[in-house]
């Protein structure tokens, strides 16, 4: 595995590596991108690139512009010699790790905006944090060139923004939503977990079984985003150190509120645990082909 620092590396060892055994058309690349402190969420994006691709890069970069102010850049975990370790078990071939200085120069002044949904859910808590998002994967995907490219469905908002991203900027690589991965009691895994104290940790448990409860009289015929958003506030209320963010009935590709959900939906809640910041969501599939 090679670990690369610098862009115009990179792109050298992909050269190569799309090029190598012999066969007339280039070797298909799958790109994972993370900040880091990996966790068996972050590995299955690997597995699943790993599983459809020749070439695997991930990259790890605590991306400054999609961090607030007042937010958790500076003590964001970073353990970077774990996570080669294990992207090195899972065969990645290359990691890229640049720095800040690299990826923005001094002066950069160009800026992706997706404007509408990155106005929504998280971007209406964290003004500015998706466009940070869709600038550094913009460019993430200009250095790397990928065909396919691996994200979580952990981060609905995230997808709706780089779907739209790379609907509307024409970029040449298919988005793969992997569905989220979980403790086994159902916590959503996060990097920002470990900052969860003992007793955090199990309120933290209150945001998966809010949306369990909605997703359980959702799947009994109650398509109402009213009722569900009810049941989902009052099972949080049940834990009264967690406090609602937003609580969210949605379409997954607009972020607008639903009214209803026959059709399908989003359900998704932020909430602070301590001084933590959580998502989680599920996805309700249409009910009209069963
Ligand atoms: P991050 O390192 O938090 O920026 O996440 C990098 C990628 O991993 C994003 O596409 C996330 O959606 C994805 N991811 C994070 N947590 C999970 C999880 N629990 N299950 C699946 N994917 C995840």
């Amino acid at each position: 595995m090679q670990i690369i620092s610098d862009i115009s590396g990179l792109r050298a060892a992909l050269r190569t590596l799309r090029a190598v055994g012999g066969s007339p058309l280039p070797r298909s690349v799958g790109f994972v991108p993370t900040m880091g402190a990996l966790h068996a969420g972050h590995r299955s994006l690997v597995l699943a690139a790993r599983q459809g691709c020749n070439v695997v890069v991930a990259s790890i970069f605590v991306n400054p512009t999609q961090f607030g102010p007042n937010e958790d850049f500076s003590r964001y975990p970073r353990t970077l010699e774990q996570d080669c370790q294990m992207l090195e078990d899972e065969r990645v071939d290359v990691v890229f790790t640049p720095t800040a200085d690299a990826m923005y120069p001094a002066g950069a002044s160009t800026f992706v905006d997706v404007e509408g949904v990155s106005e929504r859910l998280d971007g209406a808590s964290r003004p500015g944090h998706f466009r940070g998002v869709a600038t550094v994967v913009a460019k993430l995907f200009h250095i790397v060139q990928p065909d396919f490219a691996f994200f979580g469905q952990k981060d609905a908002a995230q997808i709706a923004v780089l779907r739209k991203m790379v609907r509307d900027l024409d970029f040449p690589v298919e988005m793969v939503i992997c569905p989220t991965v979980r403790e086994p009691d159902g916590l959503a895994m996060s990097s920002r977990n470990r900052y969860l104290s003992a007793e955090e940790r199990r309120q933290a448990l209150s945001l998966f079984r809010a949306l369990q409860a909605a997703q359980t009289l959702a799947d009994h015929g109650e398509h109402r985003a009213a009722a569900l958003l009810k049941t989902m506030r009052s099972t949080l209320e049940a834990e009264p150190a967690v406090r609602v963010d937003y609580l969210a009935v949605i379409n997954p590709d607009t972020l607008l509120p639903l009214e209803n959900v026959a059709a399908g939906g989003l359900l998704a809640i932020a909430a602070y645990v301590g001084g933590t910041r959580l998502i989680d969501n599920v996805l309700l599939c249409s009910k009209t082909s069963l």
